[in-house]
């Protein structure tokens, strides 16, 4: 009941007030409970003002002794007041003439802000306030204040959310999903929690909100965690009861292939081969990721394992998020197949309509054995013969959404279903592995091939650009290449390419004897391919670049990056650029230029890479800045991210939630749809569509 939307309810909300939510993305009472306050304030009480310290918000009432308009040079509107114990002010930059008119000296108004230092006095700039009667009753309860959008004021919200409490409990709406396990656990009722969080009790004596409402947030944070847990481990397990066919291994075809490689794997590509073929020779379907290091040789180990599938008799798709990795990949793909008798091909969506029909036919007559592309690989009209396998490159450019997407979009041969493995060079930090990737097993290779070295990092201030400029002139003639990336910093894509334009004219009539050239995303695919060709066969001395080259391009003999505008990128973003070089035996150097007004958080960022090379710990920073939503591009996906639980600070009940889901799903406990149906009402859509 609790789920259906507020129409249902005749005698709840009017039109307006339910279009007012619905902006918030509320659109039942489940949601408009969900909807939980950022933080409170305690009105239920008045400081004297000599108690008050500045950085810190308080309720002072006080009597109007002057109100001044000066000019400092723009209009300020300041407002003198006075309790028993001392003075301070109120300033107001941006106020209406009536505003001026209600403050008359002698009246009492009660003031809600946060203290700041003026130049005289201690001061509330645009606190909230009230005239009032002196004795007029405190606020019983703390006020909870939400995050809000234009059009929505606090108090309207809260009276529409202490109203849906009401009626859900004047109507007993609300019935415990897991009355068992929360009688178990000792938690308090759901609704109560519900109940505490959006209007807390008073603190006792001594103590702080954050300790009133423990024990509620504690029953909320686990409810979260377990819908959380449910959806992906539900998944987890609903795939072990599914067919797929069985690879059988053929050690000839090992061999001659790993003749064609040229080396020989590290420990940990063999580990994580050996996950992938055991999986792969099981009937039960494959969703692996296997995750490594920019450089740490992904490719090859989904690509042995992807010849087994090949040779067993039934097609493989690899996909990869750009053409140009897509090109890259089927070449090495097919230089490592000379000899074998295995058909490869490309399908990216650069080819004309004439060659994609007739590559079409031979996929779904079976005439080809592997197929390399980029998303093309999964429209429609590829139907293929007998897909057993597929594997998806640089996951990480994949939202959590189109990740379970292409599974839907999985092809079944008759009642099989087909093995997955995806490969992320952004690492996945253990809490998310344990929740948004709970639905996969996980390989890691946490080693990188032998001979590599350390790419030094530097910081540059973008003003001394003038010496970089002649240590490149250096680099260039020692035969060396460099990449000058001019990052996407904001939505707008024209700004971007003017920059890339920009630079890319400049360093031409810098560099006079060498060979600069531009490569960016609105190139066509051709285009794009004869520069990066051209760079891998060292005609062009220092590349222009925005992000295109971000993911996957190998060019060993690239061992510089200038990285513009570093302070404005991600960590993981950075990260994945810099992995761009030191791929071969030469020293490799990343310049990170920065503009003058570094923020706090730029600078963690920028201390961070420089200090790091380890992927890993470099994506749990980068999660603890970013949160898990953004990290994961959440936002696009239908899942929301998680409104009160916190992956860092909650493992220990994320734990819990685990094995407490696992039971659950074990005994197929009858409310478990409900209780999703609830918490991630598109949760069906992600999961069968
Ligand atoms: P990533 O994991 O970033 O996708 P790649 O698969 O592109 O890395 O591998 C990076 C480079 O290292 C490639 O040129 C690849 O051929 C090479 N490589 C991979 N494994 C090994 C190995 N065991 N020894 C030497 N070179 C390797
Ligand atoms: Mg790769």
């Amino acid at each position: 009941m609790i789920d259906k939307p507020f129409e249902t309810f005749s005698d709840l909300f009017t039109k307006v007030q339910i279009q007012k939510l619905n902006k918030l993305a509320i659109h039942n009472l489940f949601d408009l409970i969900l909807y939980l306050p950022n933080r409170y304030e305690d009105r239920t009480r008045i400081f004297l003002i000599k108690d008050v310290s500045v950085g810190q918000s308080y309720q002072v009432q006080g009597q109007i002794k002057h109100v001044d308009v000066k000019y400092f040079p723009r209009k300020n509107l300041i407002v003198t007041i006075e309790d028993q114990s001392s003075a301070l002010q109120m300033r107001f930059i941006n106020f209406y003439p009536n505003q001026v008119k209600q403050f008359r000296e002698g009246e009492w108004v009660r003031v809600f802000g946060e203290l700041k230092q003026g130049s005289l006095f201690k001061e509330f700039i645009h606190p909230d306030y009230e005239i009032v009667n002196p004795d007029e009753a405190l606020e019983q309860n703390f006020k909870p204040i939400y995050s809000l959008v234009s059009g929505i004021r606090q108090k309207t919200l809260a009276t529409l959310i202490q109203k849906g409490i009401r009626y859900i409990k004047e109507n007993n709406l609300f019935e415990e999903f897991f009355p068992e396990l929360i009688k178990q656990k000792k938690f308090p009722p759901f609704i109560d929690a519900v109940d505490k969080l959006h209007c807390p009790p008073k603190p006792k004596e001594g103590e702080v909100i954050e300790e009133t409402i423990t024990s509620f947030r504690q029953r909320f944070i686990y409810d979260e965690l377990l819908s959380n847990q449910l959806f992906f481990r539900g998944l987890y397990q609903a795939r072990k009861l599914k067919q797929a066919p069985e690879i059988q291994f053929s050690l000839d075809l090992h061999n001659m292939v790993l003749k064609n490689i040229g080396f020989s794997l590290t420990k940990k590509q063999i580990n994580a081969w050996h996950e992938i073929m055991d999986d792969l020779g099981k009937s039960i379907p494959m969703n692996r990721l296997l995750q490594g290091d920019v450089g740490s040789g992904k490719t090859v180990v989904a690509s042995l394992a992807a010849f087994q599938a090949a040779r067993s008799g039934y097609q493989v798709a690899f996909m990869a998020p750009t053409e140009i990795l897509a090109e890259q990949h089927m070449s090495k793909l097919s230089s490592w197949l000379v000899g074998t008798s295995l058909r490869i091909e490309l399908l990216t969506g650069s080819l004309s309509i004439k060659d994609k029909e007739l590559l079409y036919k031979k996929i779904a007559a079976g005439e080809i054995d592997i197929v390399v592309g980029t998303h093309a690989l999964f429209q429609e009209k590829v139907r293929f013969k007998s897909l057993a396998f597929y594997i998806i490159d640089e996951q990480h450019r994949f939202g959590v959404e189109q990740r379970l997407s292409l599974r839907r979009q999985n092809q079944v041969m008759g009642n099989l279903q087909a093995h997955q493995l995806m490969m992320s060079a952004t690492p996945i930090p253990r809490t998310l592995s344990m929740s948004y990737f709970a639905d996969m097993d996980i390989s890691i290779i946490n080693e990188l091939p032998p001979g590599r070295q350390k790419i030094s990092t530097r910081l540059f201030s973008a003003k001394k650009r003038n010496d970089l400029l002649k240590s490149i002139d250096h680099e260039c003639s020692l035969g060396n290449q460099v990449y000058w990336v001019c990052p996407l910093i904001d939505e707008s894509e024209k700004m971007q390419l003017e920059t890339v334009i920009n630079t890319h004219q400049k360093l031409q009539k810098y560099y006079q004897s060498h060979v600069v050239e531009i490569i960016h995303g609105k190139m066509k695919a051709k285009e794009k391919d004869k520069i990066m060709c051209d760079f891998k066969d060292g005609k062009i001395n220092i590349l222009v670049a925005t992000s295109v080259i971000e993911v996957g391009v190998d060019v060993p003999n690239a061992t510089l990056m200038v990285i513009e505008n570093s302070e404005r990128l991600g960590l993981s973003q950075l990260h994945q650029l810099r992995g761009r070089i030191g791929r071969g035996v030469k020293k490799s150097t990343c310049m990170l230029l920065f503009g003058d007004k570094l923020s706090d958080t730029a600078k963690k960022r920028l201390r961070i890479i420089y200090d790091h090379d380890d992927g890993f710990l470099i994506a749990e920073e980068d999660l603890k800045i970013r949160g898990p939503g953004e990290f994961l591009g959440l936002k696009q996906s239908g899942l929301p991210s998680l409104r009160i639980a916190s992956l860092e600070n909650d493992e220990a009940v994320l734990n819990e939630a685990k094995s407490d889901a696992d039971k659950l799903l074990k005994i197929k406990h009858p409310s478990i749809n409900s209780f999703l149906h609830c918490w991630l009402p598109n949760h069906e859509d992600i999961v069968n569509t």
